[in-house]
């Protein structure tokens, strides 16, 4: 059985929700300074159940749980907020002022959803709630939000999404990338894209990573998945190349007249042929962020320009 929580600094600690049953796929974080505890990311509402099981676990009673910061409104991000608010109703939760009104009221966000994952929507999702308003705090740019052990300094960081902030924690020096920062497993030395629709854009992206570069953070806290130290320059770099060769290779495509499977089969294909060398499996990444996803994103965002 693998840990569902794992201490990372004295007050902070990344939980593994186990996403599909998967370990590494999915994390949230967790701060606690002995009478108070935050949560950043709630993962999915299908793993809401074992996410208040690793905050136990991790030696924090559920009473002590007040805040709830998420980085975007994506489903794997903040789809359990509502069940956490129905069951903790005196928690508050920090969202994007874009993204504040998806979480009170998520028909569209299901909607979009369901467009994309049909009947396996309740299986990876599981039902989502709406999060009363009066749970909800809007927070901006540069805004300073204490947590228990530190202060969150929030940086607005579009591309991925346009509702889509990072957190700094200015006492670890550690940064909350959400989905800005990519996905990379546990000891992979290989950063994929989520360029996820509807909102993908490279140029407001790419200025988020020049942006986040710049911090000199002391470590990544990656959502998929986990704390990444060294370095972080190569990180922001493989992620940046890829980000852009990947978006290159699927404009290609296009303009070849290639259909969305097509372009999802030879992006597949190409992706294999980089992970070939790494001697890892690389289906947790697929997990993480699908081929349908990431070309879907990356059509939508050359058809808006063209
Ligand atoms: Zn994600």
């Amino acid at each position: 059985m693998t840990s569902l929580f794992h201490p990372l600094t004295k007050t902070i600690t990344q939980l593994d929700l186990q996403f599909c049953g998967r370990v590494e796929t999915i994390a949230a974080y967790l701060f606690y300074d002995g009478e108070t505890a935050a949560l950043v990311e709630t993962g999915p509402a299908s793993t809401a159940d074992t996410l208040l099981e690793s905050v136990q676990a991790a030696g924090v009673p559920l009473e002590a749980l007040r805040q709830i910061f998420v980085t975007h409104i994506h489903l794997d991000h903040a789809g359990a907020a509502g069940v956490l608010a129905r069951q903790l109703p005196w928690v508050r939760v920090y969202v994007h002022p874009i993204g504040a009104p998806h979480l009170a009221d998520p028909s569209k966000l299901l909607a979009s959803a369901q467009r994309l994952y049909g009947d396996l929507m309740q299986p990876l999702w599981g039902t989502i709630l709406p999060v009363p308003r009066e749970n909800l705090i809007v927070v901006n740019e540069g805004e300073e939000i204490p947590v228990p052990g530190s202060v969150l300094r929030v940086l607005e960081t579009p591309g991925h999404a346009r509702h889509h902030h990072a957190y700094w924690d200015t006492a670890s020096g550690l940064l909350f990338t959400g989905d800005i920062g990519g996905v990379r497993m546990p000891g992979v030395q290989y950063v994929r894209p989520p360029t996820a629709p509807p909102e993908l854009d490279l140029e407001a992206w790419r200025a988020s990573l020049a942006r986040l570069r710049a911090l000199e953070a002391t470590g990544l806290c990656l959502t998929h998945f986990g704390l990444f130290r060294g370095n972080l320059a190569w990180h922001w770099d493989d992620l940046e190349q890829r980000l852009v060769a990947w978006g290159e290779f699927v404009r290609q495509q296009l303009e070849r007249g290639a259909d969305e499977p097509a372009i999802q089969r030879a992006l597949a294909a190409r992706a294999a042929a980089e992970f070939a060398n790494l001697g890892v499996d690389p289906s947790t990444y697929d997990v993480a962020i699908s081929f349908e996803s990431v070309v879907a994103g990356y059509v939508r965002y050359w058809k808006k320009k063209s």
